[in-house]
Formats: C-alpha cells, structure tokens, sequence
C-alpha cells in the first residue's frame, strides 16, 4: 500500500495545486485516492460520497508525511469506506429517460396506494405530486397535495406504505403531535419499526 501511494505522490510533487488519483489497497479494499494540495495549515481526509479517498495537503507537505499520516489512519480509512460502499449498495444511477419511467411507476403505485388508505382513514387529498427530491421521502400540503419522492417505489412495499400513511395522517394532524403519531399507530401498529428502517436506509436509494 505505501509504495503504491508513494510512487502517486512523488510522480507529481513539483507541482502546486494539481489533483491526482490513484488507488490504496487496504484488506480487500482498492481505495481511489484525489490528492489535493491547498494552500491550508493542515492535512485533511475524508471519504468521499462515491467511495474514494481525498486528501486535503497544504502546499508543500512531503509526501512521506502525508504517507505518515495515512498509515495511521488506515483502520479509520477502510471502515469508513466500508460504510459508504455499504450505503451505496442500492443506488442505482439513471438517467433523465428511466427517472421520467420511475416517477411514471411511481405515480401508478403511490396513487393506488394512497387510495386504499384514504379509505380507511376517512379523508381526501386534492391531489398527488411525484418528485425527485434529494431529501424528502413525502410530504403533504396545507391545500392538500401529497408530494411523494419518486424512489420510495424501489423500496419493500411496507416502508411504502408507512410513507403514505404517514402523509395521510397530516390531513387530519398537520404536525407530528402525539395525536399524529397515535393516528399512524392506529393504522399502523408496527410503524416504528417502518419509520426507523427508512432513517437507516433511506439514503441509499437516492
Ligand atoms: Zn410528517
């Protein structure tokens, strides 16, 4: 690991303010590295969101400093790596054509849906808006529109389902009261369980 990452480093070392990549084997990790040099005090790293190593150096760090301090850091390294590539395990990247067919998929499901739980809980929207937004999984209006993000139909059926309950139960509870929450309860016994699988792996389906 510390030749590899040697020979990176010094291949490019007189030069300021460049970017480099290459890989850093660890266990049964191959790890891209993007070294960055900057004009900063300190050495930082970080890993990215898709996976890969940056090193964040000051201007003129020696390179077997910066090797230095990746050595110490390598357990720190690959389980840290390890989590992000667990949290992408899921992503799938699409392009604009198979997000339009997803949302097109995704407003069949969530309508059908939505409409067997409107039934039970005894009220109406106005209507139904399929998004693909980057942080919220739904959300519901004040003139009675629930916004739903197009991705929920990638997950099991029951995490689904408490997101349209959970959107539902605002037209009757517009906040997350203790009423709201007895509300999905009522319809949903389990939804704890639901509510606490989507916080866990949610994000990986964005
Ligand atoms: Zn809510």
């Amino acid at each position: 690991m510390i030749c590899q990452l040697w020979m990176a480093i010094s291949t490019h070392d007189r030069e300021e303010n460049f970017t480099m990549q290459d890989y850093i084997k660890i266990e049964d990790l191959n790890i891209p590295v993007i070294l960055q040099r900057h004009k900063r005090k300190t050495l930082a790293i970080a890993i990215t969101q898709d996976g890969k190593l940056l090193i964040k150096s000051p201007l003129r760090m020696r390179e077997k400093e910066i090797i230095l301090f990746i050595e110490q850091k390598k357990s720190w390294i690959y389980s840290k790596t390890k989590q992000v590539l667990k949290e992408n395990k899921n992503k799938v990247y699409m392009s604009e054509e198979e997000i339009k067919e997803l949302k097109k998929q995704a407003r069949e499901i969530l309508t059908k849906r939505t409409d067997y739980y409107k039934e039970i809980l005894n009220v109406d929207y106005e209507k139904i808006r399929i998004g693909n937004q980057k942080t919220i999984w739904g959300s519901c209006s004040s003139k009675r529109t629930i916004s739903y993000n197009c991705h929920l139909v990638l997950m099991p059926e029951q995490i689904i389902d408490y997101v349209v309950v959970h959107e539902l139960c605002h037209l009757v509870e517009m906040n997350h009261s203790p009423a709201f929450w007895e509300k999905v309860s009522e319809i949903l016994p389990d939804y704890q369980s639901r509510r606490k699988w989507l916080k866990e792996n949610g994000n990986s389906y964005l």
